[in-house]
């Protein structure tokens, strides 16, 4: 017997029927569909929906974007402008594709129709999960999210809190690097911990780099302490400015 893989059509139509299943539950339990506006924040990855008298926030996940000008899609681990940090889980989408063969799940943007972001968010909600999904418009481009969890305004507040407003980059999360680190000369690149851009960090991590002066002085006092604190003078920048400097000392 041949094994046949569902085709892609297939698997597609079932991903959409499951959503239209599950998502009018979702419009009615939040009542989704009576505010009059709406607010994403990328860099606390929330949705907010308000009227005058009530809201309502949501984390999300974005899954990407359709053009209404180029009719052209593209999935938001391939879109740059998006700084939100989670937009990589959508890169399971993607292995999820390569298994399958699935061209549209691993293509960073390719040609589409009036159907094509429900499509692909209906994939996102099968492989990822959440408890709804939701779209906005702004001029020419329709953003789609998969919504993970309600949140509290607090929770929210918290999130933007641990923010830093970056003149170059805008509010973002924050790191911390050596008075030595700069985007102008290699002076060595030492973390506290692998990192890559955009990762997904737990409550108690943070982006932590030094210099290779300050790492022998580290290194001299056996870990961090005052002494090897003082010479380095570590201070705070955003998480795209130290990405910078990390990509000059590579
Ligand atoms: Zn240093
Ligand atoms: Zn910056």
């Amino acid at each position: 017997m041949i094994f046949r893989p569902l085709k892609y059509e297939k698997y597609a139509q079932k991903a959409i029927d499951k959503l239209q299943e599950s998502q009018p539950k979702f419009r009615e339990k939040f009542d989704t569909d009576n505010f009059e506006n709406w607010f994403y924040n990328q860099s606390s990855e929330t949705l907010r929906l308000y009227s005058e008298d009530k809201e309502i926030y949501f984390k999300y996940i974005p899954v990407g974007t359709f053009s209404l000008n180029t009719n052209s899609w593209m999935w938001s681990w391939a879109n740059e402008d998006s700084v939100e940090p989670r937009k990589f889980r959508t890169l399971k989408i993607k292995e999820f594709g390569e298994k399958k063969n699935y061209e549209n799940l691993t293509k960073a943007h390719f040609d589409g129709d009036k159907y094509t972001g429900w499509e692909l968010t209906s994939i996102a909600f099968d492989i990822i999960g959440g408890i709804g999904t939701y779209r906005v418009i702004s001029e020419h481009l329709e953003k789609y999210f998969l919504l993970t969890e309600q949140i509290t305004k607090e929770e929210v507040e918290k999130i933007e809190s641990e923010l830093i407003e970056c003149s170059v980059h805008g509010k973002i999360r924050k790191a911390f690097i050596c008075q030595h680190l700069n985007t102008v000369q290699k002076t060595g690149f030492e973390e506290a911990f692998e990192t890559y851009r955009g990762m997904e960090l737990d409550e108690e991590d943070d982006f932590q780099a030094w210099c290779s002066e300050c790492e022998k002085e580290r290194l001299k006092t056996d870990g961090w302490n005052d002494e090897s604190m003082e010479f380095a003078e570590i201070k705070l920048v955003c998480e795209r400015c130290y990405f910078e400097i990390k990509e000059i000392n590579e």
